[in-house]
């Protein structure tokens, strides 16, 4: 029977030289005595180690390549193999960890045999640097995770926190974090963090962050992934020094966005990292986008409830507010109708006012609702002018006087003589004309209405209107500026309302890109604060 053969073995004869072989062999193979000394090293072993054969020939292969923590189990093992002790490490895929010469530690896999030279039992050991094989089981694992923990999260709250853990805990960063932008995409918050136990972050853990601020409002700034490769060096950020000091070294942030939005950042720190940079980035990367289809796919949900609950907010509000003064005017018309003739000229004229402020409501009413419409569309021009702010809250504050009278209201009013910006005049009068009319009307007889204006030192200017009215409750505070909300101390006390009124004036505001937020009631009482550019950009 034929002997079958092989390219290199044709029974026990060799086909040209193993030599050749060896030095185009694509593993690393190294060859030691049973000292431990180094007797063959291929050009694979050179490219995986680092080390020419002129500088391992004859050295201990243990202080060579072998992390110091294991030297001894690796001496102790040769000392068996070499006194002819079981063979149990030959022929098995052992996986270990080895050093290169510039100092970085390594995963290998390593195959062993040994040989009976007449002068002594040579060692051979053919090895493979896995680093990469095993980066991509890594990475195809926390992928994996994430997807998982997005798919099974019961909320957004815990999506996040599921995506954190994994990547913390599968990729052994001592902290991940994500955060998320506001609705004004001013302030970043921090909505999930992993954290290893043995770390106390001390002030590192802070939970909101401004735009461009930190790793995580860089990122967020930029659009773009940010590495930060000595979190020491980085003097700019006291988060980084903060880090620095509790171990950390090494952060990566890369940004979370859907439909080319950016929604906030996903930051790792760690005190060093084994991965290619771009590697790591593009990891990150995928992990982010994942999370930016999540929190879409959440918004679409979000959106379709919310749709429902303008709608029944939109027929309540029909109900109630445009009801009222119906049935007012239908009513006082019809006593007219009935008893003008027994009506003196007085009661005549008091009827008619009654038909009139009604009529005035339903007419507010209907300019808000397609003021709001024509806003939100984006079919509202602003015609940005050369404007003084203080003038317009001066006049704004005249036309207020008479109700604010009738209430006994204090009406204070600190503005400087002027204040020049760009801005649509008589858009801003219909924010100052809300505030102020919202102030008078939530603040029970004999409060206090209080307006300031001033600049900044940013080229900007910050407007607020106070009252020391009913207040609006923190639970209420969040959904303000939404179409027909209206905050419960409002709705208890029954003061009529539509709940527009908020919602075109930030949207007024965010078109001569300001913001306009609630500051924290100090004692009671409401107070809205606006910030305005000066000059803002050209449209
Ligand atoms: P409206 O006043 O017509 O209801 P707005 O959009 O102007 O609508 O205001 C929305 C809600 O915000 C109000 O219903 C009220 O609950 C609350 N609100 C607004 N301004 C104040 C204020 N100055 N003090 C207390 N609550 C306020």
């Amino acid at each position: 029977m034929p002997v079958a053969h092989d390219p290199v073995f044709c029974g026990d004869r060799v086909l040209g030289d193993p030599r050749r072989l060896l030095a185009v062999l694509s593993q690393a193979y190294v060859a030691i005595d049973t000292a431990g000394q180094v007797r063959a090293w291929n050009p694979a072993a050179r490219a995986t180690f680092g080390f020419s054969f002129e500088q391992v020939c004859g050295e201990d292969l243990a202080k060579l390549i072998i992390p110091v923590r294991f030297r001894r189990r690796h001496r102790d093992a040769l000392a068996r193999l070499a006194a002819g002790g079981s063979g149990r490490l030959l022929g098995q895929r052992l996986q270990l960890c080895a050093v290169h010469r510039d100092g970085h530690e390594f995963p290998i896999e390593m195959t062993l045999a040994v040989t009976d030279e007449g002068a002594g039992l040579v060692f051979h050991a053919f090895v493979q640097d896995v680093t990469t094989a095993q980066r991509v089981s890594r990475f195809t694992d926390v992928e994996a995770a994430v997807s998982r923990g997005l798919l099974e999260a019961g909320s957004s709250a815990a999506a996040a926190v599921g995506v954190v853990q994994a990547v913390g805990e599968r990729m052994g960063w001592p902290v991940v974090e994500l955060w998320e932008a506001d609705e004004h995409r001013q302030l970043l918050s921090c909505v999930a963090r992993h954290q290893a136990p043995e770390l106390s972050l001390g002030p590192f853990a802070v939970d909101e962050l401004e735009s461009g601020v930190g790793l995580p409002g860089r990122v967020y700034q930029r659009g773009q992934p940010v590495w930060i490769t000595d979190l020491a060096a980085d003097t700019t950020s006291f988060r980084s020094r903060a880090a620095a000091r509790i171990g950390l070294h090494v952060a990566v942030g890369v940004p979370v966005s859907t439909g080319g939005t950016i929604l906030g950042a996903l930051c790792v720190y760690g005190d060093r990292t084994e991965d290619p940079e771009d590697t790591l980035t593009a990891l990150l990367t995928g992990i982010a986008a994942r999370i930016g289809q999540y929190l879409e796919r959440r918004r679409a949900e979000e959106l379709t409830v919310e749709l429902a609950r303008t709608k029944d907010e939109f027929l309540a509000m029909v109900t109630h507010e445009l009801r009222n003064p119906l049935a007012v005017i239908t009513g006082a018309s019809s006593v007219l109708e009935e008893d003008l003739a027994t009506f003196s000229a007085d009661e005549q004229r008091a009827q008619l006012r009654t038909i009139t402020r009604s009529a005035q409501r339903l007419s507010v009413m209907a300019e808000d609702l397609l003021d709001l419409a024509r806003l939100e569309s984006g079919h509202l021009v602003l015609r940005p002018v050369d404007t003084d702010l203080c003038m317009i809250i001066r006049e704004a504050v005249d036309a207020a006087t008479a109700a604010a009278d009738d209430k006994k209201q204090v009406l204070l009013v600190h503005v400087p003589p002027r204040l020049d910006m760009r801005a649509d005049p008589g858009r801003l009068r219909q924010v100052a004309d809300n505030l102020l009319s919202n102030a008078i009307k939530y603040t029970p007889a004999g409060g206090t209405i209080t307006v300031t204006a001033e600049a900044t030192d940013r080229d900007g200017i910050v407007w607020t209107v106070a009252d020391t009215g009913i207040g609006i409750p923190a639970a209420d505070r969040p959904h303000l500026f939404r179409r027909f909300y209206r905050a419960s101390t409002a709705v208890q006390r029954r003061i009529p309302g539509t709940g527009l009124g908020l919602v075109i004036t930030r949207t007024i505001i965010e078109r001569h890109d300001g913001s306009i937020g609630l500051a924290e009631p100090e004692v009671t009482g409401t107070t809205f604060v606006i910030r305005l550019p000066r000059m803002p950009p050209q449209p």
